[in-house]
Formats: C-alpha cells, sequence, structure tokens
C-alpha cells in the first residue's frame, strides 16, 4: 500500500493537481480553496479491521500523537524524519450526563480538545501545516517565514510548533483585540508579533497578501494542510465510541474550516468501512459574528458581515475564509446552524462550570446552541450529541472573572458566585456557612 495525497481545486477544476507543500493557497485556474485529495483505493486496500486494529495498536504506544497515529490518513507521504509534534490530540470524550439531561440532552458528551499542549484544537492542524513546511526546509525548499493572522489560538499554536522546528513565525494580531493570556504565547515563543491597527479580517487581508508575494508562507486555514490535522478529530470520537457515529456533532464556528474538517474526517471513516454514517453537524455561531447563521436561515449565499465584539473571541469573524467548505459540510451532513448571544453563552457555560466541567466561552456557545436546537426539536429526544470544546477554559480566566463579579455589560450573571468576605473568625464563618 503507497497511498498519496494532493492538493486538489475544491471546486474540482481538471488538472489541478498539486504537491502538499506547494506553497500556493487557491487554485490556478479558478482562484477557489484547495483542498487535500487522498488516494481512496490504496486506503481501501487495507480492511475495516486492519485499520482498528492498527489504530488500537498505535493509541496503545507512549509518547505518540492522535494525529500521527493515523499519518496514513493524513498526510500519507511524509517523511516521518520531518514530524514536528508536541503530543497533540489523544484527547478526552467526556460523557456529561447530568449537564446534558439539564439541557435536554442526556446522551451528551464533550470533546475535550483544549486539553492541548497550547491550549486548543489548533495544535492538531498546526503539527501538519509545520511538519510539511520543516519536510519543504529540509529537502532545500526556500521558506524564509511562516506566518497567519490570527484572534490567539492559531497564533499559540504556529509560533509553539515554529519554535519546536526552528522555523522563523510571524504573527498578525488585531491590537486590543486579544485577551493578554492568548498574546503572550507566541511572545513567549519568540515569534515576531505585529499588532495591527484593525480587526481580524484586515489582518487576514495583508497576511494573504504577504504570503502571495512570497514574503512568508501561509499557516491560516485557508490554507488545506490545517484542515488534513483537525479532520482527525472525528477519527477520535469515532474510534472512542467503538465506532458508532453519534447522532450530532456540535462545533463552535468561525472561520468555518472546522466544520469541514470534521465532517472531512467522518467522511474517510465511512469510505473507509470504518463506520457506516456520517453525523449531522450543528454548527454554532456567536450572534455577534454570524454570517453563516444568518445565510442559513435566509436561505441565502454568505456575505461578509462586520463583526461585533464577542466574548468568544476565536470565532468573531465578519467574512469567513472556508464558507464555501461549511457549506459543502451542512449539505452532506444535513445540517444545521444556531447562534447564542452574549446572555446565552454566559449562561452556558456557567451552567456547565455548575457541573464539573470548565468551558471557554467558545464551548459554551456551542452547549447554548445544543440546548436551543434541542428546545426547537431540531435535535430529538435522546439523540446522542458530542460538542467539541474548542479551548482550555484556563486561556479565558478574564472571562470568568468578569462574570463572577458581575461586570459584563448587559449579561445578567445569574450564577455569579462571589467570594464572600469575612474577619479571620471562627463564630463569623460558622454564621457564614451554617446560617
Ligand atoms: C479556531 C477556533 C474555533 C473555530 O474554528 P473555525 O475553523 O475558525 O470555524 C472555535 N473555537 C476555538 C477556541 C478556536 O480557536
Ligand atoms: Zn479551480
Amino acid at each position: 500500500m503507497h497511498p498519496s495525497a494532493r492538493l486538489k481545486c475544491f471546486r474540482g477544476c481538471e488538472g489541478v493537481e498539486l504537491e502538499l507543500t506547494a506553497p500556493v493557497y487557491r487554485c490556478p485556474r479558478c482562484g477557489s480553496l484547495l483542498d487535500v485529495a487522498h488516494d481512496l483505493p490504496a486506503l481501501q486496500s487495507r480492511s475495516a479491521e486492519d485499520w482498528r486494529a492498527l489504530f488500537r495498536e498505535r493509541r496503545a504506544r507512549p509518547g505518540g500523537s492522535g494525529v500521527w497515529d493515523r499519518k496514513e490518513l493524513v498526510a500519507p507521504e511524509l517523511d516521518p524524519a520531518s514530524i514536528v509534534s508536541l503530543g497533540e490530540g489523544r484527547s478526552t470524550l467526556l460523557p456529561a450526563r447530568r449537564f446534558g439531561a439539564a439541557l435536554g440532552v442526556p446522551d451528551l458528551w464533550l470533546k475535550l480538545c483544549g486539553n492541548s499542549h497550547t491550549g486548543s484544537f489548533k495544535d492538531l492542524g498546526m503539527t501538519v501545516l509545520v511538519s510539511m513546511v520543516h519536510d519543504a526546509v529540509r529537502r532545500g525548499r526556500p521558506i524564509r517565514a511562516v506566518g497567519c493572522a490570527s484572534t490567539g489560538d492559531t497564533s499559540a499554536a504556529l509560533a509553539a510548533y515554529g519554535a519546536r522546528a526552528e522555523l522563523p513565525v510571524v504573527v498578525l494580531l488585531p491590537r486590543g483585540k486579544v485577551s493578554t493570556a492568548q498574546l503572550v504565547q507566541p511572545i513567549a515563543s519568540g515569534a515576531r508579533v505585529l499588532a495591527l491597527d484593525g480587526d481580524f479580517d484586515a489582518c487576514m487581508r495583508v497576511i494573504d497578501e504577504l504570503a502571495s508575494r512570497g514574503v512568508l508562507y501561509l499557516a491560516n486555514s485557508m490554507n488545506a494542510l490545517r484542515l488534513e490535522g483537525q479532520k482527525t478529530v472525528a477519527f477520535e470520537i469515532a474510534e472512542d465510541l467503538d465506532w458508532q457515529v453519534p447522532d450530532w456533532v456540535v462545533v463552535p464556528s468561525g472561520n468555518l474550516g472546522n466544520g469541514y474538517a470534521i465532517y472531512k474526517g467522518f467522511q474517510l471513516l465511512r469510505d473507509l468501512g470504518l463506520t457506516d454514517r456520517l453525523p449531522r453537524l450543528l454548527l454554532a455561531q456567536a450572534e455577534r459574528a454570524n454570517p453563516l447563521y444568518r445565510a442559513f436561515r435566509d436561505k441565502t449565499a454568505v456575505t461578509p458581515v462586520r463583526a461585533e465584539t464577542t466574548l468568544a473571541s476565536a470565532i468573531q469573524i465578519g467574512n469567513p475564509v472556508s464558507a464555501p467548505r461549511a457549506l459543502r459540510a451542512l449539505e452532506a451532513t444535513n445540517g444545521v446552524v444556531e447562534q447564542a448571544t452574549e446572555e446565552e453563552l454566559c449562561l452556558a457555560g456557567a451552567r456547565a462550570d455548575r457541573s464539573g466541567l470548565y468551558v471557554c466561552p467558545h464551548t459554551a456557545v456551542a452547549l447554548a446552541a445544543t440546548e436551543k436546537c434541542r428546545r426547537a426539536g431540531v435535535l430529538a429526544e435522546g439523540e446522542r450529541v458530542v460538542v467539541v470544546s474548542t479551548a482550555n477554559a484556563l486561556k479565558f480566566t478574564e472571562w470568568k472573572v468578569r462574570y463572577h463579579e458581575r461586570a459584563i455589560a448587559g449579561v445578567d450573571a445569574a450564577l455569579a458566585n462571589p467570594p464572600l468576605e469575612l474577619p479571620a473568625d471562627a463564630d463569623a464563618v460558622e454564621r457564614a456557612l451554617v446560617g
């Protein structure tokens, strides 16, 4: 078996077939997005049983990676010596029955992708992109730097993996729109951090232009390589559920690459006979940055909006690069789109935390959307739902603190639990505790 993979036109232009390391991010013929296409017959020459046994065996090995455990399905021809890994993937799929029951979804699971090296699921895609660049550099290709525009998590991941591979990293950030905790990661990893006067979409335009001038290699998710790593979330979910595909997978969505990546992962599993169906996708957006939601609701094309400030900063994107990809994923999975207001996401997050979880605002958007869809009957009673928890909530301490201080304007912090200040006196403490 010698599986291979090439970059092809997402819209299917004939004859467009590029090496995965080609510094080309759009179809040379039609200008649309690119997609990594795998040699399916080669992969299908191994039986489903053999694939399962292989994954099981690799997973038991210490020091591995949930992405590279499935290298054949991700970047089959990459020289293993070029892999740049920080132990990404292999994250917990956590049942949340009690909290789920409160949402009307007792068969609720959270895929804790935020329990990862840089604290978000962006590590999954970044290990693939940086490994491919590392490979190209080892073969003598002149790549001066890798760069991205980012609201935080992408830059944190790129900077860490770049540092690991000794590749120069350039990060463009919207000035004043990223939390200190997020900004400090690329700084600490040694990246060149440039804070631009503008929003995320403006940073995106600048990085895109620099990449097309050949100044740097583009690491944003327009780059199809990232999605190959992100799709392994689907592999892990399916394997953890003993190859029983859940009814729904819920993904907080901004630039819209991940919804597509997760669909692509499930599609590949089905093509290989490892599973027998696709889950339905529920893509969850913040109401303040909801171009996909509007398009879905109004049955129109996705039109860019000006993204307003939302607590869910990683999905605060008004002009999503991967909109065509997400639309295809929705179509193929009979998917839906729901949105959450700031108030709704705060309440969902606080309730989740009260059940022993500790969720980031994006995961809170996904949980709020899950509950709304259940109430509307879109999610049927008893269906199994997996929510992709995308970042570690420890990156969003400011949000938690402000919520519990009741300091978020316009949000009624009904579950705020501020500390009680008392004298250092046993009687006073006892009175406070037992009333
Ligand atoms: C990137 C990101 C998302 C959204 O992924 P898209 O592909 O941009 O839709 C959601 N949550 C977190 C924490 C992220 O970093
Ligand atoms: Zn094309």
